[in-house]
């Protein structure tokens, strides 16, 4: 496997006038070519900040504070704005939550769909036209010829979505990086949007990263897991162990909120008990500390690393070290 994109030790922080929030604390993770993955988390655990420092988008108080970020080997924390500029939607292509802020309300879908391919590609406008009503059909929009002159507000909220895709993946980037794509929009059309992801991965091999609050929507497209909290990687893994082997009270109780797993696509995460870290002032120990039942002296002093419990497979819990009690993991399974 070809490698495409490798985080080391990325580090991103919000300066603000009560101080720098941490909101990742030291990041590393790879992805293939041709390769799907989750990340996982509740928000603010810097799933959304992880991939908006990749695209270089973080708002202006935000700063990558250390680390790398080798997408084919060039190093995006160091290029210039103008070098970025080529590379977001060209070899990076974005699905946001909610296609209304990526969409222009004043620009056809057409237009929208044709500025990329003439800028990035260098294509006629004949040519542009001809791959973007291409794009559309791909994504399953009906009749895509005549959809080529109307706005963003003339396409209901699935419509939009796929329009985004088509928009993401029209100059066939090398990585999709998806946030929260199906969160706003009702189950069947979500399952849909998700169908449509795979089928895209195959046919234009592009890889992808899916961001999620759900662990649910992850378990069919993904075949790898950053599960992540506080500003950290919890548990790393292929979506079997994460799912049938989980090494980090944390995904337990993920797990535990998704009843069936042949259902998962249609259920949603019930809440954890209890608040996430504070990152104004990160604790020094494990952030999960103050929600989790198995908390041990240790756990609030010293930050577990990631222990390897498995091939590909690291969890940053105590309990993995070999001194720890033994816990039976409690995954209730559904029927
Ligand atoms: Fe719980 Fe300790 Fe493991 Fe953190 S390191 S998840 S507090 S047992
Ligand atoms: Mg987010």
């Amino acid at each position: 496997m070809e490698r495409l994109l490798e985080i080391k030790n990325l580090r991103t922080s919000f300066f603000t006038h009560v101080g720098e929030v941490q909101a990742v604390r030291g990041v590393s993770f790879h992805l293939d070519k041709g390769e799907a993955l989750g990340i996982v988390g509740e928000s603010g655990s810097g799933k959304s900040i992880t991939m908006m420092s990749v695209m270089r988008l973080l708002a202006d108080n935000g700063k990558i504070v250390e680390g790398e970020i080798l997408f084919e080997g060039r190093d995006l924390a160091k290029l210039s704005e103008n070098e970025m500029q080529k590379i977001r939607g060209n070899e990076i292509g974005m699905i946001f939550q909610d296609p209304m802020t990526s969409l222009n309300p004043v620009l056809t879908i057409g237009d929208q769909l044709m500025e990329p391919l003439i800028k990035h590609k260098k294509m006629t406008k004949e040519k542009a036209f001809e791959r973007a009503v291409h794009m559309l059909e791909l994504v399953g929009i009906p009749s895509p010829k005549s959809r080529m002159s109307q706005y963003p507000h003339e396409f209901s909220g699935g419509m939009r979505q796929r329009v985004m895709i088509a928009m993401a993946l029209a100059c066939e980037p090398k990585l999709l990086i998806a946030d929260e794509p199906t969160t706003a929009l009702d189950v069947t059309i979500q399952a849909q949007i998700l169908e449509l992801m795979k089928e895209l991965k195959q046919k234009i091999n592009t890889s992808i990263i899916l961001i999620t609050h759900d662990l649910g929507v992850v378990a069919d497209l993904c075949s790898r897991i950053n599960v992540m909290y506080g500003g950290l990687i919890a548990e790393t893994g292929s979506t079997r162990d994460i799912f049938y082997n989980p090494k980090h009270p944390y995904t337990w109780g993920l797990l535990n909120s998704v009843p069936n797993p042949k259902n998962l696509v249609k259920e949603r995460l019930k809440p954890i008990d209890g608040q996430p870290p504070d990152l104004l002032k990160p604790p020094a120990g494990c952030p999960f500390a103050p929600r989790c039942q198995y908390a041990m002296r240790i756990c609030m002093t010293h930050r577990p690393p990631l222990f390897e419990v498995g091939e590909g497979h690291k969890a940053a819990c105590w309990l993995n070290h070999k001194d720890a009690p033994k816990v039976e993991a409690p995954i209730r399974r559904g029927d």
